[in-house]
């Protein structure tokens, strides 16, 4: 046994990162995962780091700001993202997964890792000693009151929506055409259901007009705006979601030859393509008003549901200022990490339980924190959601809007711009990793 020993609580994406980072550098682990015995309401298998919703990990381009923090990940030896990248399904530019391989892949690095004990049991109290509290957007109540009454700050709790999974079989493939927006030779990764003027009217009428869950509830409250429901984009205006969603922008359909007044996307969940689910139309309709709107969808009218889109309740601290610049409780051995801290994503929440990780070590072993370049997707992130200055803290991906920008005064094109963003936050995160081999050794990455 080590005397060095940590805890984690939370068996999902951070918890599962920073418990195999903790393990590689001598650190035994114990990691509680409060399921199958206590249910959350968006998880729906007792596997470790299972994906709530889509099976998409975002772009994998080198110049955009989810493609960056995959290569920093990778740079610093991350676990699940190589899990992710060998559960891959084609995806076009995107690293989507199969979900079920990606957990049991997670599942295998963690039992072949003798340091890590894994309790499934719900921590209900604050633990003593180091800790890395990684409960997610869905922690449980009472260990959220607990933390509450620890920080003394608000909890902001919020809804948040998941996209309805269909039937690959139940399908009409007559009407359906396999093409990708952008001709990257990427076409059979996506499915278009396409809509002629008459037939997307009828469907955003119905969509707008359908009885949607907890209605009241949810139009108090602030939308986040990255996954508001496919009917709320639809409340904003007539083509609102003809620009958004359901933009038919690069698509030809063969059936007519000419590019359809708007059309629905479905991406394959896995390898098989035996699943799809609806891109973007996350959801707060009733399951029987989703069956009956969604099946207006041409090629859908005998669409079977795998699972129905949900609203969920998301939970995460105001980071920035009740919890240090290493996302620690002032005072005290615990630290948070995932989506409870604001830092919002499925990339992002793996790389803050690397950060995590990191820092807990570093307590650990009486070293230095980590402080990543803010030159980075996540260096970045991590300096916006711990700066006492950010005012109305709201869960944030990574983007390049948070890294400073280009100080030689030259204009460029977008894309010119994302890509020297990329290779200037690389070379500082190369130069960061060997200026630190306390923290990364060739065992760690
Ligand atoms: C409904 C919903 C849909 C989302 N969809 C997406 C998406 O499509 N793409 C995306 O990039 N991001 C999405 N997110 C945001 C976020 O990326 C995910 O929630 C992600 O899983 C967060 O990772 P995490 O490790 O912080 O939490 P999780 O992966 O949720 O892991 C937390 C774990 O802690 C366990 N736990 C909770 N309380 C306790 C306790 N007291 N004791 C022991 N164990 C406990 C839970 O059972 C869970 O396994 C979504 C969030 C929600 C709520």
């Amino acid at each position: 046994m080590s005397a060095m020993q940590a805890t984690v609580v939370g068996g999902g994406l951070a918890g599962c990162e920073c418990a195999c980072q903790l393990a590689d550098r001598g650190v035994d682990v114990t990691l509680y995962e409060m399921r199958p015995l206590a249910k959350s309401p968006a998880h729906h298998t007792d596997h470790l780091a299972e994906l709530v919703c889509s099976n998409s990990f975002k772009s994998t381009r080198y110049d955009s700001a989810a493609g960056l923090l995959k290569d920093e990940l990778l740079a610093m030896g991350s676990q699940l993202i190589r899990c992710a990248k060998q559960a891959a399904v084609p995806a076009g530019g995107a690293l989507a997964v199969d979900r079920d391989v990606f957990s049991r892949l997670v599942e295998r690095s963690i039992a072949e890792r003798p340091r890590i004990t894994v309790v499934r049991e719900e921590v209900r109290e604050l633990p003593v000693g180091h800790t890395v509290i990684a409960a997610g957007p869905l922690c449980s109540k009472t260990l959220c009151d607990a933390l509450l009454a620890r920080v003394g700050g608000d909890a902001l709790s919020f809804f948040d929506a998941a996209a309805p999974i269909v039937d690959a079989s139940t399908l009409d493939m007559d009407v359906l055409f396999a093409q990708s927006r952008y001709d990257d030779g990427t076409g059979a990764d996506y499915l278009n259901a396409p809509l002629n003027k008459e037939e997307y009217e009828a469907f955003i009428e119905a969509l707008v007009g359908a009885d949607r869950v907890i209605l009241k509830d949810f139009e108090r409250r602030e939308l986040f705006s990255a996954c508001q429901p496919a009917e709320e984009v639809a409340r904003t205006g007539k083509d609102a979601i003809r620009f958004g969603a359901m933009k038919p922008v690069g698509l030809t359909d063969p059936r007519t030859g000419r590019r359809p007044w708007a059309a629905v996307q479905l991406r394959a969940e896995n390898a098989e393509r035996t699943a799809y689910n609806l891109v973007g139309f996350q959801t707060n309709l009733t399951f029987a008003e989703q069956k009956r709107v969604f099946r207006m969808i041409p090629g859908l009218e005998n669409a079977e549901f795998f699972r129905y889109g949900v609203m969920h309740r998301n939970t995460f601290v105001d980071s920035p200022h009740v919890l240090d610049g290493t996302f620690r409780i002032p005072d005290t051995h615990i630290r948070l990490a995932g989506q409870i801290t604001g830092t919002e994503g499925y990339t992002e929440a793996i790389a803050s339980g690397l950060l995590a990780a990191l820092n807990t070590y570093a307590d650990l072993a009486g070293i230095a924190h980590a402080t990543l370049p803010v030159t980075g997707a996540f260096g970045s992130l991590v300096a916006y959601a711990t700066d006492p200055n950010t005012q109305g803290y709201q869960p944030m991906h990574v983007n390049f809007g948070l890294v400073p920008p280009l100080d030689d005064g030259k204009r460029r094109s977008k894309r010119d711009r994302y890509g020297l963003y990329a290779a200037r936050a690389m070379d500082d995160l190369s130069r960061y990793i060997e200026s630190r081999p306390d923290l990364f050794s060739a065992e760690t990455r």
